[in-house]
């Protein structure tokens, strides 16, 4: 079986690497959110692309919840002490990948080649894949003005509102090398539980992915990232209250109009499946604790085929 999944940073990364455990690691293509992408000190950062490689390689800190074990920060500590762009914290052996990312950038290789290479070099057999190769960038428009996604995210502490989010780039960002092929070969197409708005948001903003899950000839399964009307983590719970009304199953697949057949919910939330309409709910526990909790989402999203 081929499955194809859309992923945002690290509720993706989570649901990502419990795929490649439950289905095989060859057969999943995992296709990431590149709005987040910001330079930093001169670097190429790609946050998503790099939870979801460093949970494949089993390198990610679990207990921080992004970035990687064994992190130590002497090279941003330094930054600091300068008086240089401390904002965003990048750990010292994070910064070895986007030291190699941004060589690469520079020499004309594309986010996807470059991105296929990492993978291969830390041993990653899923195909991890930029949702575009070409410059996509997430904005927010809130009340105190609009931000690149960072700005918001990180050094706002994503405290506004948001009341629009846009994706510069967007009109004219093609689907990156190999992503049209990966979704039109997948037997099971699926959405991680990520942010709707600014983790899938972007990668949908893509018009060849979007087209591509419209058309859909196979089995299209979202994961619900709330729990209990509650994000797991971040604003996804505020987002989807003020933008679609409500934090209620039918309000996180309102996200995916036409593009998901059956949402993977909560037992916590499985009290108000009203307004779903086509989609069919897949009740199940989605806390990603752990090893064995992690595996079970994905088989719970997987069920679809059996179906
Ligand atoms: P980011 O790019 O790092 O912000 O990561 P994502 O957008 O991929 O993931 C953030 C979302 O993951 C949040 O909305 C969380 O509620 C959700 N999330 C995180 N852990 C879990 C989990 O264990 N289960 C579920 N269902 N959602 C989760
Ligand atoms: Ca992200």
């Amino acid at each position: 079986m081929r499955i194809a999944v859309l992923s945002g940073g690290v509720g993706g990364a989570r649901f990502v690497r419990g795929l490649a455990e439950v289905a095989g690691a060859a057969a999943v293509s995992a296709v990431g959110n590149v709005g987040d992408d910001v330079e930093v000190l001169g670097l190429h950062v790609s946050p998503d692309l790099d939870s979801i490689l460093y949970a494949l390689a089993g390198l990610n800190d679990d207990e921080r919840g992004w970035g990687r074990a064994g992190e130590t920060w002497e090279a941003i500590e330094t930054v600091r002490e300068l008086g240089g762009e401390g904002w965003f914290s990048l750990g010292d052996r994070d910064l070895g990948v986007h030291l190699v990312r941004t060589q690469a950038l520079r020499a004309g290789e594309p986010l996807s080649a470059v991105t296929a290479r990492l993978a291969s070099s830390l041993g990653v057999e899923t195909r991890l894949l930029p949702a575009t190769d070409d410059r996509l960038r997430t904005w927010l428009d809130t009340p105190a003005g609009s931000f690149p996604f960072q700005e918001w995210f990180v050094a706002r502490g994503h405290r506004d509102e948001v009341d629009a989010v846009r994706f510069e780039g967007a009109e004219t960002a093609a689907p990156a090398a190999g992503v049209a092929g990966a979704l039109a070969d997948a037997d099971l197409l699926l959405v991680a539980p990520s942010n709707p708005f600014v983790s899938v948001g972007p990668i949908l903003a893509v018009a060849g992915i979007r087209e591509a899950l419209a058309a859909r000839r196979v089995p299209c399964v979202a994961v619900s990232p709330l729990i209990g009307g509650r994000a797991v983590k971040g604003p996804a719970d505020r987002m989807l209250a003020r933008s679609a009304g409500g934090t209620a199953p039918r309000h996180v697949a309102g996200c995916y109009p036409g593009l998901i057949d059956a949402l993977v919910v909560d037992e916590a939330d499985a009290g108000d499946l009203d307004g779903l309409g086509d989609v069919r709910p897949i009740v199940t526990r989605t806390l990603m604790s752990d090893a064995d909790a992690r595996r079970r989402v994905a088989e719970a999203a997987l069920g679809m085929v059996a179906a």
